[in-house]
């Protein structure tokens, strides 16, 4: 090669560079929740734990640098989440009042607002996927008990619906949960902890959010929380925010908690950090939990006013974080 052609070459590389390194970065943002309330007490659990939360985030990360929807992605991690015996979904759901297991679970899509939700489901091992379902194989928004497993029985040959009896909920762990909490009524919200969810911002700016819970442990048989009420334990919207709730759900339905926060981008200009602030400070109202959120802008934020709240985020400016307890 001469001297001119070396030249010629030098100049391509650099020019390529600069081409490359003007390329605005492909953004996304993701944030998990695996429920607010007491930190788990036993080295077994932290570590359970904070392995679950590192493959869920891992797979969320992966899913969103490959240019995959945020529905996709919230939908993976909350099926790794709901099939670990750590967590409030799921294998490891607590216990309601008359000893069976009662799930569940919502996903929304931010772009307009679309929404799918089940509540009590019991033969379901993946609520958040059969929410998937509702929200984009019916005109409903919300299916409940008898009537939810009637419709994942149309999914026979559906691999994401699977169908197991209600004991493969059941473990030692919230067995125990149950048994304590039947003595001492008052340990109820202390043991809440567990509930999970998922936002995520993908590099199209698609906002999704979706939540997956067994409930409260001892709730009365047909009690159904926050988690599968849009706007009250889930929302996302691309022009303010995607939420995602934990925590005791009569507050969150109470006082429209994940509506609210998008409400006070909305209409006040409050910053999301801002919103999600001033609702977990109770001055205005009692709401005992945890918001994770993110913004339209990518923002990612994690609160509770409560003991603990195991979470994890990740986005494309190299963040990376997990956390177990406080
Ligand atoms: N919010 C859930 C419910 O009330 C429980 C939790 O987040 O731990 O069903």
């Amino acid at each position: 090669m001469n001297a001119r052609n070396s030249l010629f070459l030098l100049f391509a590389i650099l020019l390529s560079v600069t081409v490359h390194a003007d390329e605005p970065p492909q953004k996304y943002a993701i944030v998990i929740h695996g429920g607010a309330g007491k930190s788990p007490s036993s080295e077994e659990w932290k570590r359970g734990r904070e392995n679950v939360l590192n493959v869920a985030l891992e797979t969320g990360v992966k899913l969103l640098r490959s240019e995959k929807s945020s529905l996709d992605t919230v939908e993976a991690v909350v099926r790794i989440l709901e099939d670990s015996p750590y967590f409030n979904a799921g294998k490891g759901a607590v216990f309601n009042a008359a000893g069976a297991h009662e799930l569940d679970s919502t996903m929304m899509d931010g772009r307009d607002r679309s929404t799918g939700a089940v509540g009590g489901v019991s033969t379901v091992k993946n609520p958040v996927s059969l929410a998937r379902r509702v929200m984009t194989d019916t005109r409903h928004v919300l299916l409940v008990t008898s009537g939810a497993e009637a419709f994942a029985d149309g999914y026979a040959d559906d691999s994401m619906i699977e169908r197991v009896p209600n004991s493969y909920f059941s473990t030692d762990h919230q067995k125990q949960g149950l048994e304590r909490v039947q003595k001492q009524q008052r340990q109820a919200e202390a043991d809440s902890m567990g509930t999970v969810g998922c936002v995520a911002l993908d590099v199209h700016g698609n906002l999704a959010a979706a939540t997956s819970t067994g409930g409260l442990t001892n709730k009365k048989y047909g009690r159904i929380g926050d988690s599968p009420i849009a706007g009250a334990g889930t929302f996302a919207d691309n022009k303010t925010c995607g939420v995602s709730c934990t925590g005791i759900g009569e507050d969150f339905i109470r006082n429209a908690v994940a509506y609210d926060v998008s409400a006070r981008m909305a209409y006040r200009n409050d910053s999301l950090d801002t919103a999600v602030r001033d609702i977990l400070n109770g001055k205005e109202q009692t709401v005992r939990g945890g918001i994770i959120a993110i913004s339209h802008t990518g923002e990612i934020v994690m609160r509770f006013n409560t003991e603990g709240m195991a979470r994890a985020a990740a986005d494309s400016t190299g963040r990376r974080e997990v956390h177990v307890s406080e």
